[in-house]
């Protein structure tokens, strides 16, 4: 199997998000969290962070200005922990108003069934929970999660967390479980550790980091995937920064995945309507059958007959994607920070869009654009 680092990038789904053209929105309502995770882009880590919740006329007219500015389909509400946020709900429905999905990237400390369910009423479709052994909370209970979404249906579930050699040793065992619960997880979210959202450039300590090719060869071997798309760096275009597989799976067996050109026309579809156009983990293979290539669909065929061959119990499971992303921050280089092309993350700060994983620099005085 060849490394990432060989990997010929033409042959992979390049995704085309600008700064004015890029489906996703990012806000965050509030600072408060219950927790203090090391690396936390909001430096809420640190003692006595600022702590403050946004008012929310100021939040709805960065809702109006996102979707002017950048054509934006789905909203991130991200913080802080956003589930805090004493309007959440009214910012959910503005967002439902504007025609526009809302997706809340939490902690999960907050979250229950019943709240889960008003949520959903609300509008939201997904929801990231950020779940890992370096928080300092009760318990990592990923299946207390699985159950809810399983119970409540019709939200996505999605897990995200920071990869470095700390945990690295714990990837296969958490990656075994998103793949025994892929009825319910549809997006993996892996985001390499970097220490660089509060030192000065050149001086951060690097002995932590794993490389994007050492966690893509482990995603690989896991899943038994090749990359399918990615997105680039500003400054450094053979080097992706946004790293897609896209397995099909039964239960844990993968039986097939979607290639490039998949992934190229799934996204062209929801590039030209609503976000949830693009099936991404969700909705059953059978959505998804009419843009697959044949031999692609054969491959799935021979793969699903294998799996229920070997397990005649998973004859009455549906295949479902389940996507996994790996994003490799920016470093700074020479020719200064090398930032994800189009940043799907950024925020508006006095007017401006600038990478939320920056946001503490730029307060600081550094001048950061994308
Ligand atoms: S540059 Fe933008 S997209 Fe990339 S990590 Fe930072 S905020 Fe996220």
């Amino acid at each position: 199997m060849a490394k990432v680092s060989d990997l010929n990038l033409t042959t992979l789904y390049k995704l085309p998000w600008l700064k004015k053209n890029n489906p996703n929105g990012w806000i965050e309502p509030t600072t408060y969290c219950q927790l203090a995770c090391p690396g936390c882009y909001r430096g809420l880590a640190f003692s006595n962070p600022v702590r403050i919740h946004e008012d929310i006329i100021k939040l709805k007219k960065d809702i109006d200005t996102l979707i002017k500015i950048r054509k934006i389909k789905i909203l991130t509400i991200a913080g802080g922990e956003p589930l805090l946020y004493p309007k959440l709900d009214e910012l959910v429905l503005y967002a439902k108003k504007r025609h526009i999905q809302a997706r809340i990237l939490t902690n999960g400390v907050a979250l229950s069934y019943e709240r889960l369910a008003t949520l959903k009423n609300l509008g939201v479709t997904e929801v990231v929970i950020h779940i890992a052994q370096y928080q300092s909370r009760a318990n990592c209970n990923r299946g207390k999660y699985c159950q809810m979404f399983r119970k409540v249906k019709g939200v996505e579930l999605n897990f995200i967390m920071t990869v470095s050699k700390d945990n690295f040793r714990l990837l296969p065992k958490i990656l075994a479980f998103y793949k025994k619960n892929s009825d319910v997880v549809s997006r993996v979210f892996l985001i390499l550790y970097r220490d660089i959202f509060f030192q000065k450039p050149g001086m951060e300590d690097t002995k932590n980091y794993v490389s994007l090719e050492k966690l893509a060869d482990l995603i690989r071997r896991t899943y038994k995937v090749e990359p399918c798309a990615y997105l680039g760096k500003t400054l450094d275009p053979q080097k992706p920064s946004w790293l897609y597989f896209a397995p099909i799976l039964i239960s844990n067996n993968t039986i097939g995945a979607a290639d490039s050109q998949t992934v190229e026309k799934l996204f062209n579809l929801a590039n030209n309507g609503p976000w949830n156009a693009f099936p991404a983990g969700s909705p059953s293979l059978v959505k998804s059958l009419s843009v697959l290539p044949l031999a692609n669909i054969r491959r799935i065929i021979i793969g699903y007959v294998k799996t229920i061959f070997k397990n005649p119990s998973n004859f009455f499971k549906l295949p479902k994607c389940q996507i996994v992303i790996l994003l490799d921050t920016p470093t700074f280089t020479k020719g200064g920070w090398n930032l994800c092309d189009g940043c799907p993350d950024a925020i508006l700060y006095k007017g401006r869009l600038v990478p939320s994983c920056l946001l503490e620099r730029i307060k600081l005085g550094e001048e950061i654009s994308i």
